[in-house]
């Protein structure tokens, strides 16, 4: 582990930079500002690192139009529906930061804030802790929240993350990490070669805006039907009212699961460098991005340009809108309460 000057934010706010590795020499950097991993490698079929996740080589990158490259994301990841919730009786207005929707926690959500960090090593691994205090009302969301994210890289090529809060008022809150995979490198082309498995039998669809309609629809003789290994690129052009709605795929599916607990949400294979990715978590929903705003304009790490689709995210996160919809899994914190979440990003190879 160690610790590195990452360069200032605009405002003069001074940004660290933290390097994990573990013992095959799996390396991951992450930085304070927005809590974003920067880099990521892991090893082919031939045990060829390559650096996996989209991102830009200095902080001027990020700050200046990132699409929430490796970012935390919060308070509230995704969309509400106009900005506005009620909750308690009283009602909460947010930013429209996407057409007529509030996404990903405003304008300077928790990808855009300089987190407090502190390293660890426990007994599977190197880790950084990132803690942030979210005043009551920032961003219009209300109370005092504390956030901790854990970022833990294992000897079994495992990223575990931890989320924890607690709030001195109720508050939505659904946290995320989202970072852009390309398990061919980042900057080789684009994912549709990738196979993907979302252990789901159901979505929320959408509306034009991309606010669930409160149905939850079955995947089933549709283009999302991932329950068994699909390439990303065999269905994402078909002729289907949420794949126009979206671009591609960018939509949250529901998470298979009997009870409460770590369950598997994911699993992605590259065929090309056998390199894979498992995905487990205790949230209820994966929104699976396909970079379908990607447009070639983003000029990445090493002066790669990142094309049309060339990287994905696997969001585990509560469904979208959930403020404003009843039959959702409530997203609400209150005080007293300790919200608590973990996602494992599990690396391998097939042979
Ligand atoms: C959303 C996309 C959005 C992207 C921002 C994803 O989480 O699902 O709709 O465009 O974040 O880069």
């Amino acid at each position: 582990m160690t610790q590195a000057p990452f360069g200032t934010t605009a405002d003069g706010t001074p940004v660290e930079l933290f390097t994990l590795t573990n013992a095959n020499g799996v390396e991951l950097r992450a930085m304070t500002y927005g809590g974003i991993i920067v880099s990521l490698e892991v090893p082919d079929r031939a045990g060829h690192l390559d650096d996996v996740v989209l991102g830009f080589d200095s902080l001027g990158g990020y700050e200046k139009d990132s699409p929430y490259f490796g970012a935390i994301v919060g308070r509230f990841a995704n969309r509400i529906a106009k900005g506005r919730f009620t909750l308690d009786g009283k009602t909460y207005t947010l930013a429209l930061n996407n057409g007529p929707n509030a996404l990903h926690g405003g304008l300077k959500g928790f990808d855009k804030v300089v987190w407090q960090a502190e390293p660890f090593t426990n007994d599977s691994g190197v880790g950084v802790r990132f803690s942030h205090v979210s005043p009551d009302g920032d961003q219009g969301y209300p109370g005092t929240l504390t956030v901790h994210v854990r970022y833990l890289l294992t000897d079994s090529n495992q990223l575990v993350i931890d989320y924890d809060a607690t709030t001195d008022k109720a508050t939505p809150l659904n946290l995320t990490q989202h970072t852009y995979f390309n398990l061919k490198g980042a900057g080789n082309g684009d994912i549709l070669g990738h196979e993907v498995m979302l252990a789901a039998d159901s979505f929320t669809p959408v509306d034009s805006t991309l606010i669930p309609t409160g149905v939850v629809a079955p995947v089933a003789g549709t283009p999302l039907d991932f329950r068994t290994l699909t390439p990303i690129g065999a269905h994402i052009n078909d002729h289907d009212r949420q794949l126009t709605y979206a671009g591609g795929y960018d939509f949250n599916w529901v998470v298979r699961r009997s009870g409460p607990g770590l369950v598997e949400a994911a699993h992605v294979l590259e065929p090309t460098s056998g390199r894979t990715i498992d995905v487990l978590t205790t949230e209820p929903g994966i929104q699976f991005y396909t970079g379908n705003f990607l447009d070639g304009t983003i000029t990445g790490k090493g002066g790669k340009v990142y094309p049309h689709r060339s990287g994905f995210t696997l969001e585990t996160q509560h469904y979208p809108d959930s403020p404003n919809q009843p039959t959702f899994p409530s997203t609400i914190l209150r005080p007293g309460q300790e919200y608590r979440s973990r996602t494992v990003f599990a690396f391998g190879v097939q042979r």
